[in-house]
């Protein structure tokens, strides 16, 4: 299930500390794709993770991260409770951080309002005591905030200014004019009292602090769901180390080991049953709440609940290897990469903040020129660099992926990355294989028509299909266990997927599958026919090219199969099944599936053919599949969805892993996807419009159309950066209580 590497690459997710905006994100990548052997880098502040994919061969781990530290940025291990751990206590600064400013600029703003309101201030007869107590109410507000300084200063002496870097000159800007008013009063001037604007800049940090605190919650709540998965790891497990029971912690089983799973406990690895039966609950894996009976021979997986049963496993797959770690990984990843929709977001910020700058800088000299005070064109400046904070548009994408990618892995549809889940809201038709995916992939022998002794076929042609992975070899091998016929020693096996097996048993040239591949004719017809009619697949085999007998196989519709599709038809997207099995039995099961279109007898590369055609006629193509057979097809489209209990291969060509091997996952996919792409833009819509309409009052436009000029301006400023945040985020939050339609 190892899909990160593609040849000669490797993604590596680097967890960071310090990103807080798209700006920061920005400079992150343009820091570490500079560097040789990197071909791609996303960085994304909302999780703190930068995604790099690199050649190993050329370029290091320690250079990436090397890299991110110089341009200023922490580089974190990878590690799910550190991170967890990390966020939490990020948390809490903030939280403090923000009761600080709240505490004093509470006063700070009653008193600074106060006169204006027609209230009289205890000292406000002194001007000279009452600006130091501003000024000493300040001061803690901007230590609480001291953090906008560091960063914003430091990005803006790196050339990558970032909304941080904003606030910072926002709030400068606004504490050297009331130390300067201050100045003024010492000297005598009483008059200054009026240019205070001390309790702007304590107002500013105190509304940026709450969006950092609504974010910084997020962030943690994400975190906690990957780890809450991580935590369905036990903590220990009993293993039989020579001949005796003992308890070792779970992260020192090995692979091997004999692990002992009592009712009630979870199992700690995945691996495979050797004794035993028991009902397992795997809805943290699949989403499906039913448990499902496991016995020996079953595959079980780490982090599954043992409900009933005594069981003993073999431990194949741990720690970092197990389906539960891929998950997290995956969830991770998915935050980590971005859709392409977040780089409009990200190219506009590029250009956002220089062009905040020089439209602040720009409109308070125009201000000054004109005649006006220089308390006005100040209090220009510093509402033009407050209002347009860009983080209302930094939080637009991520956030709503970030809660689409975890309500969609509640349904156990697993996105492997952020462009995946948009492209799934814009599929038009989906093209299904039936084996193994609208069927269940169980199939089992119902006929055998033989032309030698029967156990004889079925010896053969077990022995044929020991080394397929195919559900039909499986069938044709389970048969012959059941029916202990026992399976003969075979030599040279080749597999050719969409046509079937050859091999050498007993000295002869046996080849196992459909029609076309045996190349031999059924002495039968009518008896194809019928079996195909009924929607049994039927296998033929032969003998030193000899026709020897065959072998019909029926597979059941998944319950979820005729839903599923139905849904997908009330979608208005296309529903087309490709298979490689023969024209009649493909036409009946897709009669029952309720699908129309139907191409049967298709090999591997008709698969991929017919996403091609389908794609240079304009459709978005989604391939749902589960076999070897299917890869091409799955990479080809423009969405490949691969089936849980498909093969591996399936699952590393894929763009989405359907846990539940449920068909309404797929019409659920596209639902979720299409939500978040909506929810997306209308965040983008928010972000957008907020400083198409803000930016022009904050730079004096009203002024100009004869209204007055009040002294409040940068702290409603500061209001309005806010509540376009939390509109945001709020707005993205909603996503979570999406229901899809088809579950
Ligand atoms: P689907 O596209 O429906 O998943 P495949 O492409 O995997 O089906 O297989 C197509 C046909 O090829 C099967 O219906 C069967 O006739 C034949 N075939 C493929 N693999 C095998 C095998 N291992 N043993 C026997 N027949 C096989
Ligand atoms: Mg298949």
């Amino acid at each position: 299930m190892d899909y990160s590497e593609v040849s000669g690459t490797e993604r590596v997710n680097l967890k960071t500390n310090g990103m807080t905006c798209v700006a920061c994100s920005l400079a992150i990548e343009k820091a570490v794709r500079k560097l040789d052997g990197v071909s791609e880098v996303n960085a994304n502040f909302s999780n703190n993770v930068v995604s790099v994919l690199y050649d190993p061969s050329r370029i290091g781990i320690d250079d990436l991260s090397g890299a991110i530290r110089k341009a200023g940025y922490d580089v974190l291990e990878d590690d799910p409770d550190a991170l967890a751990e990390r966020e939490k206590l990020n948390a809490a600064r903030i939280k403090k951080e923000l009761a600080v400013s709240i505490i004093f600029t509470i006063p700070l703003s009653v008193m600074a309002m106060g006169p204006m309101l027609g209230i009289d201030m205890p000292f406000s007869s002194s001007p000279k005591v009452y600006s130091v107590v501003q000024l000493v109410l300040c001061m803690p507000v901007l230590i609480a905030g001291k953090r906008f300084y560091t960063k914003g200063y430091h990005a803006l002496a790196a050339g990558t200014p970032t909304m941080d870097t904003l606030i910072a000159l926002g709030t400068t800007a606004a504490v050297v004019y009331g130390l300067y008013a201050t100045f003024q009063i010492f000297a005598g001037n009483p008059h200054s009292v009026h240019s205070l604007v001390y309790d702007s800049a304590a107002v500013i940090i105190t509304l940026v602090s709450v969006g950092k605190y609504a974010e910084s919650r997020s962030k943690v709540k994400t975190t906690d769901a990957v780890r809450g998965l991580m935590d369905l790891a036990p903590l220990t497990a009993n293993v039989m180390r020579d001949g005796k029971e003992i308890t070792i912690p779970a992260d020192e089983i090995c692979a091997e080991d004999i692990v002992v799973i009592r009712p009630g406990e979870r199992i700690p690895a995945d691996g495979r049953i050797i004794e035993g039966s028991s009902s397992v609950d795997e809805s943290m894996l699949t989403g499906e709440s039913m448990p499902v009976s496991r016995r020996s021979g079953d595959a079980v997986y780490g982090g599954t609940m043992n409900i009933n049963g005594g069981l003993k496993m073999v431990a194949e797959k741990i720690g970092k290897d197990t389906v539960l770690f891929q998950i997290v990984r995956m969830i991770q990843d998915a935050q980590g990469t971005k859709a392409p929709v977040a780089r409009i977001a990200d190219r506009v910020a590029a250009v956002f903040v220089p062009a905040v700058m020089i439209i602040a800088a720009v409109s308070c000299v125009i201000w000054l020129l004109s005649g006006r005070s220089v308390e006005f064109s100040v209090l220009v400046l510093i509402s033009v660099l407050v209002i347009s904070c860009p983080c209302a548009l930094g939080l637009a994408t991520p956030l709503a992926i970030t809660v689409g990618t975890g309500k969609a892995a509640e349904y156990g549809i697993l996105f492997k990355n952020a462009s995946a889940l948009e492209r799934s809201g814009k599929i038009t038709s989906v093209v299904l294989d039936k084996t193994g995916t609208i069927t269940e992939g169980k199939p089992k022998v119902t006929d055998i028509v033989s032309e030698i002794e029967e156990r004889e076929l079925m010896a053969v042609a077990a022995a044929a299909e020991m080394n397929s992975e195919h559900p039909l070899g499986r069938a044709i091998v389970s048969y012959a266990e059941g029916n202990r016929i026992s399976i003969l020693p075979s030599s040279d096996f080749i597999s050719e997927p969409g046509g079937g097996v050859r091999c050498t048993v007993n000295g002869k040239h046996t080849a196992v599958g459909n029609a076309d591949f045996i190349g031999s004719e059924p002495n039968d017809p009518e008896h194809v026919f019928k079996m195909s009619s009924e929607g049994k697949t039927v296998v033929f085999v032969s003998i030193d090219g000899e026709y020897a007998g065959l072998i019909a196989i029926s597979d059941s519709i998944r319950d979820s199969t005729v839903s599923g599709i139905s849904s997908l038809i009330k979608m208005g997207i296309k529903p087309i099944m490709v298979t490689g099995d023969a024209e009649g039995t493909a036409r009946s099961i897709a009669a029952v599936a309720g699908i129309e279109d139907v191409r049967a007898k298709a090999l591997p590369e008709d698969k991929l053919r017919i996403i091609k055609e389908l794609q240079v006629s304009g459709e978005n193509v989604a391939m749902v599949g589960d076999g070897i057979n299917d890869a091409p097809a799955l990479t080809q489209s423009d969405l490949g969805m691969a089936i849980g209990s498909g093969t591996d291969i399936a699952i590393g060509a894929a763009d989405v892993i359907l846990m539940n091997d449920d068909v309404r996952s797929i019409p659920a996919a596209m639902d979720i996807g299409k939500a978040t792409l909506g929810n997306v833009k209308q965040n983008l819509f928010l972000a957008f419009c907020y400083n198409a309409v803000c930016i022009p009052i904050a730079a004096g436009v009203p002024y100009v159309l004869g209204m007055e000029m009040i002294p409040e301006m940068p702290m409603l400023a500061a209001a309005a950066m806010s509540l376009s945040s939390i509109s945001v985020v709020a707005n993205a939050l909603r996503l979570r209580g999406f229901r899809p339609k088809s579950i």
